[in-house]
């Protein structure tokens, strides 16, 4: 067992423990997304204790959940276990907890572990690597009627929404209601919304085709909204209009220059109309984590932590932040916010580390290398956009199913999601079509 771990056991959930320092230098690293476990790989080598601390045991493929929340593929396809790290490196332990607090002073982070109260885990380097969270632009009344899109419960909520909404449809007498069940409006028409977008008019389309004697699946309404003019804003105007049509064609309804002014339980205002919707899902923003904030260094609007060319936290030397939590600026532009920067900037930031404990010096800051950004539009269709080349179509949406299953976590997932692909490509089925809980309680069911 590790050091860390190996230390006093508390008899109260509340009590405060303190870690030991070594005389191995400790590496803390919070959060095993993209950006952290490429930042404990890039350390695997390093004479270092490393612990890693997150808050689920899991690592979740963000770019695929979108497909958990359409039924097509279930929770465990996409994640993986972080646990199984410290069989294959030897130098780290995993600490599930949620990280509370941090002192630059002290050099401790407050790691709150089920059941065992609050350890403090010292650390001589430190790097927060702990994304982001749905942010609803300060009308936080919205989120318990639209549920955003983070992590598995997120998506096994809205799996449930959208298939109970079916069943609602199926069960009452109301026509009105009917047709209220069956509008699904979505805020937020950036990849995640119009990937879930897309997803959802094929489900409807083809997957429920069928399924009900009282209902035509295929009946209900799709509406995307955004108060940006055009879908895709990051891509280029040529791409978001190839977008716009191709989700049109599906049958979405794109509603973009409208701004969403209330979220309740009958649907949308928005842009001084109300769409009356039962299932309304939150696409749009997303803001960091606390846990920058915790550094008292400069944040952002998005609450982002501002680093230096070399990720690290001014005044606080070896604190760094890497993946969306953070901020970085290169040509004046922010680095974006996707798994491809994530990564390089927690593989860098690794191996800044290993060097540094090495005595070495280094001198080239981080510069991120863009390979393109993609995003899926249903069946058979995605579009590319890297530099000035910008493609559509079915070969592109060939390499984007490629390079995407070779991007799980491991091979075990790789193979499940290849599976359940080519059953659902070719059958139109998908085979994780569950509602955990009936998705209304006794005598509420028909309005
Ligand atoms: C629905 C969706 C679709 C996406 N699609 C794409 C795509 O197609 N292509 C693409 O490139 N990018 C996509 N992204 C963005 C991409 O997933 C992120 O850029 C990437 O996950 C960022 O990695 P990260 O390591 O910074 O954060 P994350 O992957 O979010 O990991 C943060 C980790 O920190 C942990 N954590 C947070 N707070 C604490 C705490 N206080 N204590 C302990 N642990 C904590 C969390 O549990 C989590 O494991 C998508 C994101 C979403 C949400």
């Amino acid at each position: 067992m590790s050091p860390m771990l190996a230390d006093a056991r508390p008899d109260e959930a509340t009590a405060v423990v303190e870690t030991p320092r070594l005389e191995r230098k400790r590496v803390v690293i919070v959060g095993g997304g993209f950006a952290g476990l490429a930042a404990a790989h890039a350390l695997r080598h390093a004479e270092a204790e490393v612990v890693l601390i997150d808050r689920r045991n899991h690592h979740i493929f963000q770019p695929l959940l979108y497909q958990v929340a359409t039924a097509v593929l279930s929770p465990a396809e996409i994640a993986a276990p972080i646990r199984q790290l410290e069989v294959r490196q030897r130098n780290l332990s995993v600490l599930l907890a949620e990280v509370t607090g941090v002192s630059l002073a002290d050099r401790t982070v407050d790691a709150s572990c089920p059941g065992a109260g609050v350890r403090k885990v010292a650390f001589d380097f430190l790097v927060v690597a702990t994304g982001t969270r749905p942010s609803y632009f300060g009308h936080d009344e919205f989120a318990p009627y639209a549920p955003g899109l983070k992590n598995l419960s997120d998506a096994e909520t809205i799996r449930a929404k959208i298939l109970g909404a079916f069943e609602l449809a199926a069960t009452t007498e109301d026509e009105g209601e009917r047709a209220r069940q069956m509008t699904f409006i979505l805020v937020g028409a950036g990849p995640t919304g119009v990937e879930l977008a897309g997803s959802l008019a094929h489900m409807v389309k083809v997957t429920l085709r069928g399924n009900f004697r009282r209902i035509d699946p295929a009946k209900a309404s799709i509406i995307l909204l955004d108060g940006a003019k055009r879908v895709l804003p990051t891509f280029a105007e040529p791409v978001s209009r190839k977008v716009a049509r191709r989700l049109e064609k599906l049958g979405v309804k794109v509603m973009t220059d409208v701004k969403v002014e209330t979220i309740d339980d009958e649907g949308v205002i928005a842009g001084g109309s109300r769409i009356p919707g039962a299932t309304v899902l939150w696409t749009a923003g997303v803001a960091a984590s606390p846990i920058p904030k915790m550094l008292g260094t400069k944040t952002d609007r998005a609450g982002r932590g501002i680093v230096d060319p070399f990720l690290k936290i001014v005044d606080a030397p070896g604190v760094f932040v890497v993946g969306d939590a953070a901020s970085v600026m290169q040509n004046e532009h922010p680095v974006p916010g996707v798994a491809q920067a994530a990564i390089q900037e927690g593989r860098y930031v690794g191996r800044l580390i290993a060097k540094e404990l090495k005595g070495r010096e280094v001198k080239r800051p981080f510069r991120y290398f863009d390979k393109g950004n993609m995003a899926v539009v249903g069946k058979n269709y995605a579009v590319l956009e890297r530099g000035s080349l910008r493609t559509g179509g079915f070969l592109t949406w060939l390499v984007w199913a490629f390079v995407h299953v070779l991007s799980l976590p491991q091979l075990q997932n790789r193979l499940r999601v290849q599976h359940q692909w080519l059953w659902s490509y070719f059958t139109g089925q998908r085979s994780s079509r569950l509602i955990p809980e009936p998705p209304w309680t006794p005598g509420t069911e028909a309005r």
